[in-house]
């Protein structure tokens, strides 16, 4: 099977043109006829010379996905759109309004090997990794289920990223390149339960990602419990990793941190939190654990406790409300399972 065109990112295809004797200047031109005009087919590419479309079409193919099925919440507008990828590949997307701003959340895998016990991704095992090509076309539904500009990508939804990094990057490369998308890289952020190998490399990249680490807890052994892939990589060098590339990037992280009613939130455990990530440039958002079966305890009095003793100890503490929870779009619940209205 000839591979997509759409799996390229730009300096591929020019050296691809130059291998078959073209110049490697129509690239941004097949970019501009993909991703400007939404060219679906060699043909409607008008822009690009007829000579350089058909040496491109013996070379490639140009698959199109179908649009997705989308539900939306009565509660909060929230837009969960369900892709069926090719080779029964499910993967789901969440458009999310926030203060006059919209964000959409992609999925970089279908279904996840991480094994996160709290995560209905982490039910599902992994069934493949997504193509570029199957990320950018998450965007375009997003952008056209959102009828308005994107002000951020976060790279949340099914999947652990940096377990399919090769295909993620092309994916940045592609939805950032000025010739077609022209997403800024400094409005996406990439969200990692701590690969700890990628992490070092994303420090030493010129790419402009923002990190996101999700910690669940401060505790190796409870994280162990939660979250399998505490073996491979522990907590302390996930830590350090992250610390490693805040100074390489000049940058902070957002540390993320699931609290469960009774589990990870009391306040030695907030002062365990405190201790482990302190002097790593960080923003820590807070988010109240979602059941995979429906819509959790919310914002709980020993929440609010956690967070003031979070910022007592001088971290930025942000709580990230539910979203989308009669849809099961909110963090931990997607599984690719129908949810809500359809839209
Ligand atoms: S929380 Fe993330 S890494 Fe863990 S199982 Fe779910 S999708 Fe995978």
């Amino acid at each position: 099977m000839k591979p997509d065109l759409r799996d390229l990112a730009r300096g591929e295809l020019e050296a691809r043109l130059s291998r078959l004797g073209e110049k490697p200047v129509h690239a941004a031109a097949v970019f501009a006829a993909l991703y400007r005009d939404g060219a679906a087919s060699f043909g409607a590419m008008t822009r690009v010379p007829a000579r350089v479309r058909r040496l491109l079409e013996k070379e490639f193919s140009l698959r199109g996905f179908g649009e997705p099925e989308t539900f939306v919440s009565a509660a909060d507008g929230t837009r969960k759109l369900l892709f069926s990828f090719p080779g029964g590949a499910p993967a789901e997307s969440v458009v999310l309004p926030g203060k006059g701003r919209l964000s959409a959340c992609l999925s970089s895998q279908s279904g996840c090997a991480c094994g996160c016990v709290f995560c209905a991704t982490g039910s599902m095992g992994l069934i493949r990794d997504l193509r570029p090509s199957e990320m950018v076309a998450q965007y375009e539904a997003c952008l056209r289920a959102a009828a308005g500009p994107l002000s951020s990508l976060v790279f949340m939804g099914m999947g652990e990223p940096f377990l399919n990094w090769e295909n993620l990057k092309k994916a940045v490369l592609i939805l950032s390149d000025d010739a077609g998308h022209g997403f800024p890289q400094s409005g996406m952020t990439v969200s990692t339960v701590g690969v700890v190998p990628v992490i070092r490399e994303l420090a030493g990249s010129p790419l402009k990602l923002k990190l996101a680490v999700s910690l669940v807890a401060a505790d190796a052994g409870l994280r162990a419990r939660l979250v399998p892939a505490e073996a491979r990589w522990p907590l302390r060098e996930v830590i350090a990793a992250a610390r490693d590339y805040c100074a390489a990037k000049k940058a902070q992280v957002f540390f993320e941190c699931i609290i469960f009613d009774g589990v990870n939130d009391s306040a030695e455990d907030a002062e365990r939190l405190a201790r482990l990530i302190k002097g790593v440039p960080c923003r820590l958002n807070l988010i109240p654990h979602n059941p995979p079966g429906g819509p959790g305890a919310g914002v709980t009095p020993r929440v609010k406790a956690f967070q003031k003793a979070m910022i007592a100890s001088g971290v930025r503490t942000y709580l990230r409300l539910e979203k989308g929870p009669d849809i099961a779009a909110a963090c931990g619940q997607l599984a690719a399972r129908r949810g809500g209205s359809a839209g």
